[in-house]
């Protein structure tokens, strides 16, 4: 059995409110376990299960350092034995910074007069695309303020807009969208430029310190961000991403917060959230933030597991926001997505000039800033297969991470092999020679690796289709 049916104080009705902090904080403070009790809910997590609240905070409780290891150790197994060395790669691109909101945390706040306003121009955007193209992305997420000009309208034609550029080989497949939460027509509208998922995220699920952030504008209103994506849902649109901003309360609510989330999703459409983020509180212009509740890279990465273990078939992203170091150990806990040539100042994908980070015109201050060939390198040279797949979306494979996760197989008939053949289109495009060499080093022994599985894998037409992109075809998938 895979989902864990819950029985939680609020019960989850369509669109109504779910969180009830009260019964968080006694799942937080009435556990002390022992650690046969955490070693146990580490075996379930291995045994496929979807982890509940109590077990969840059993984890989060685990304080003694052998048993952080040891949960450590559990994401890591879990992440060899059902997802492999794939990690997918996407950039955010951000259409404006208009904002009529007023988030203490963000240098895009209404109240921050040091902010630079922009708004991409149909034309700004184009120039945008095709620099991102140019890297070699195929994957984007489309970031907004709130703001009137932003209406769903807009939204949608801005997607449009993106799937339209093309530059030699170059072309987006997936664009995913993170901006306000939306009533159902908004939402429908927004649906029907073909999006990938639609993410906002809840940025602390603790409704009183909520109050404390969000001083202005509409995202005041806690309730109707927390039921956003129920109305997407209602929209049609069954491919959501939830987050919460780490670092505005305490870290371990935050995290029985994002299983709540999930659940309540799971028990209204039988279908969880496709993907978790867990961006940490960065540097921004005029930020108002007294740190109190900052999150130690030991607790995160402590926290990155605990995600993996209690949600083990939801795609978790992971961004520039964090070092290199914390992004390296991170990964190998089964995060499956991350962004390279991550740039946030507006326009400045296609900008020459002006390469110094301003944080005027940007949301905060990124800690990755290696180009996408750089970080490709580094997880080939790391034994991970950076991939640019899009195959289940565009082919109506909805749920793909529920399906890596429990169609035996399916990772190896569809994944990796849609890896290796977005890689090679990458290296025959973009990629400089040493990087191209060592990609083909790392799909070789891929390649190698399914033949000695003899499993039911057309290893041969694989073969074949990497030949056929030698040759110049593009865009094959499984
Ligand atoms: N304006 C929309 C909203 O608030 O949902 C769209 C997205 S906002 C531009 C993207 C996300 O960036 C926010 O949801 C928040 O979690 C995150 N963010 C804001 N300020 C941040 C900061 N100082 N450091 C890290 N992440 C931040
Ligand atoms: Fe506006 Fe979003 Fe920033 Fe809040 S987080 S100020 S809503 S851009």
């Amino acid at each position: 059995m895979i989902f864990t049916p819950e029985i939680c104080r609020i019960p989850d009705q369509r669109m109504k409110p779910f969180i009830d902090a009260d019964e968080i904080w006694e799942h937080l403070n009435n556990t002390s376990p022992s650690a046969e009790q955490v070693r146990a809910v580490i075996g379930r997590s291995l045994a496929k299960n979807r982890l509940t609240l109590a077990e969840t905070a059993i984890l989060i409780n685990a304080n003694d350092p052998e048993l952080v290891e040891e949960i450590k150790a559990g994401a890591r197994e879990l992440k060899e034995r059902v997802y492999g060395n794939r990690i997918v790669l996407f950039a955010p691109l951000y259409i404006g910074n208009k904002c009529t909101n007023n988030c203490s945390y963000c240098g895009f706040k209404a109240s921050n007069n040091e902010a630079v306003r922009q708004t991409l121009s149909d034309d700004e955007l184009i120039k945008e695309v095709e620099a991102l193209e140019d890297n070699g992305q195929k994957r984007l997420i489309l970031v907004y303020g709130e703001h009137p000009d932003y209406s769903p309208e807009f939204i949608a034609h801005t997607a449009k807009l993106v799937y339209q550029v093309k530059k030699g080989n170059g072309e987006i497949r997936r664009v995913n969208i993170n901006a306000a939460p939306l009533d159902i027509e908004g939402f429908r509208i927004v649906k029907s430029a073909d999006i990938g998922t639609y993410q906002i995220f809840q940025e602390t699920y603790h409704p009183e310190s909520y109050k404390h952030y969000h001083l202005g504008g509409k995202k005041r209103n806690f309730e109707y961000r927390l039921t956003g994506l129920d109305r997407a849902q209602e929209a049609g649109i069954d491919d959501v991403g939830i987050g919460a901003l780490f670092g505005l309360y305490d870290w371990r609510y935050e995290v029985m917060g994002l299983i709540r989330h999930t659940n309540h999703l799971e028990a209204c459409y039988h279908v969880g959230p496709h993907t978790i983020s867990f961006p940490r509180i960065q540097e921004a212009s005029a930020i108002n933030f007294d740190g109190k509740y900052r999150v130690s890279d030991y607790d995160f990465t402590k926290l990155v597991a605990i995600l993996r273990l209690a949600v083990p078939y939801t795609g978790l992203i992971l961004t520039a926001r964090e070092s290199v170091a914390v992004r390296t150990e991170v990964m190998r806990f089964g995060v499956s997505q991350i962004d390279g040539g991550t740039k946030l100042e507006i326009g400045s994908y296609s900008e020459t000039v002006n390469e110094k980070q301003d944080l005027n015109r940007e949301q905060f201050q990124v800690n990755d800033s290696r180009s996408l060939n750089e970080i490709i390198d580094e997880l080939l040279s790391d034994g991970f297969l950076p991939s640019f797949c899009t195959a289940c979306y565009r082919l109506g494979r909805t749920g793909e991470h529920f399906m890596e996760f429990s169609v035996p197989g399916f990772i190896k008939r569809y994944c990796s092999p849609n890896a290796m053949l977005t890689l090679c289109e990458y290296l025959e495009d973009y990629a400089p020679l040493t990087t191209q060499e060592k990609g083909f080093v790392v799909i070789e022994k891929n390649l190698l690796d399914l033949e000695k599985l003899n499993e039911k894998v057309n290893v041969p037409e694989i073969r074949n289709r990497i030949e056929r992109i030698k040759a110049g075809e593009r865009d094959l998938y499984f």
